[in-house]
């Protein structure tokens, strides 16, 4: 950032943000609001300012900051025991598999910890899967993915990723992965080969934009995947746990994946806990020692699980997403402004579309900074609005009344 920006900014502030950028790897631009509290949808920074947090996270805040009931059973575990490994059992993680089994309708679960961890882990166990189940010849397993995809940082990952900025420069990678264009039913159909075992995908894509694909798309894909014995891997790692006004977006479309990857809003933000759910023939293929995770299904992360996962439930947030969602998305497209191309989403996973000429969604997003609402910018032109999903009906208008002057040129 310029020293004239610096400049504006408090000493504290200043001094914080330098350090951060003497020091720290560079693989970030934040915007320069340093934040120090947080609760439900509000953050306040280190002068005490406050701002309504429309990023989320990313979507790992769903329940909202600091919630009490996932703080008390985080603190509680803490002072009880936090890590065991898998060398021996710890009486969470039974309870964790019971209660997100039941709530998702899963037969396997395979806790790991960041989002990226479980995407990892379903590559290995739908390889191993098409080995050993599907008869496909050793090492020519393949796996086809979406244009434009976002699934995380890895090298295994990026590997398959379309954006340069996420891939170049990071190679070798490792192959068996083909690409194809998000939304195209026609282009997977002939994508797919005796061995492909996979279609990974993420319902709607986040990262790219929050881009919907057409009515009916995945509805073919589910029909191509069991026709042609495919497993279907949704990544709902952004999409599921109520952002888009379901518990995962795959209700919207009326299929059921054989493979679902959540992570993020699995422990509200307070830790990271992820999980592949499946069911009993594809993660039946990992026997011991072929797969496993130091800190993967340890008890201070289920006993937090759990308590995110009850938040999200019980105190009807996936249903807030669906309704404040609809209203925020309603009255943003009745915004007049010739800057907006755009406003998409479902739930409470929206962004608004800006034209080319419009003066890009950074600058955007350090306006509404500017007026105490934080937003993300993603692909140049485009704002992603994701508030935590406790967000009230007050709350969304006043969100409202900051950005409709940022979008209609009067700030
Ligand atoms: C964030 C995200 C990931 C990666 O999760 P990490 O915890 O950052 O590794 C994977 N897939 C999707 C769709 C995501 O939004």
């Amino acid at each position: 950032m310029s020293e004239s920006a610096v400049a504006e900014l408090s000493r504290e502030t200043a001094g914080l943000i330098e350090l951060e950028h003497s020091l720290g790897a560079h693989n970030y631009k934040p915007l320069d609001v340093v934040l120090t509290r947080g609760e439900r949808v509000w953050v306040w920074d280190v002068e005490g300012r406050r701002y309504l947090d429309c990023l989320s996270a990313y979507s790992a805040v769903n329940q909202g900051h600091c919630h009490p009931r996932i703080l008390a059973a985080m603190v509680e575990q803490a002072g009880k025991l936090t890590l065991t490994s898998r060398a021996f059992r710890n009486d969470q993680l039974p309870l964790f598999y019971e209660e997100l089994a039941a709530l998702t309708n899963s037969h396997k679960i395979l806790p790991m910890n960041s989002g990226a961890e479980a995407v990892e882990s379903a590559v290995k166990a739908v390889r191993k899967w098409g080995y050993e189940v599907k008869g496909v010849p050793e090492g020519q397993a393949e796996i086809i993915v979406c244009s434009d995809n976002f699934h995380g940082r890895t090298i295994g990952i990026v590997g398959f990723s379309t954006d340069p900025d996420a891939r170049g420069g990071f190679g070798p990678f490792a192959p068996g992965f083909r690409v194809v264009p998000f939304g195209d039913a026609e282009a997977f159909e002939a994508a797919i080969t005796p061995n492909t075992v996979a279609f990974l995908v993420e319902p709607i894509q986040g990262e790219a934009g929050v881009m919907i694909p057409p009515a009916g798309y995945f509805r073919r894909v589910r029909d191509l995947c069991t026709a042609n014995n495919v497993t279907l891997i949704f990544d709902e790692i952004q999409t599921g746990l109520g952002r888009t006004g379901k518990l995962l977006a795959e209700e919207h479309e009326g299929v059921v994946a054989d493979v679902t990857l959540i992570g993020k809003a699995l422990s509200g933000g307070f830790y990271p806990v992820s999980a592949v759910l499946s069911n009993s023939e594809v993660l039946g293929v990992l026997k011991p020692g072929q797969h496993g995770s130091t800190f993967g299904g340890n008890p201070l992360a289920c006993a937090v699980a759990r308590a995110a996962l009850k938040a999200l439930t019980e105190e009807g947030m996936i249903e807030n997403s669906a309704v404040q969602g609809e209203y925020f998305k309603t009255q943003l497209q009745g915004i007049r402004s010739n800057m907006v191309r755009e406003v998409r989403g479902r739930g409470l996973m929206l962004a608004v579309e800006l034209h080319p000429e419009a003066g890009g969604a950074r600058r955007a997003c350090e306006a509404l900074r500017a007026r105490g609402v934080l937003a993300k910018d993603t692909h140049g032109h485009t704002i992603r609005i994701a508030p935590p999903l406790v967000i009230t009906r007050d709350e969304v208008d006043w969100a409202l009344e900051q950005i409709e002057p940022v979008l209609t040129g009067g700030a």
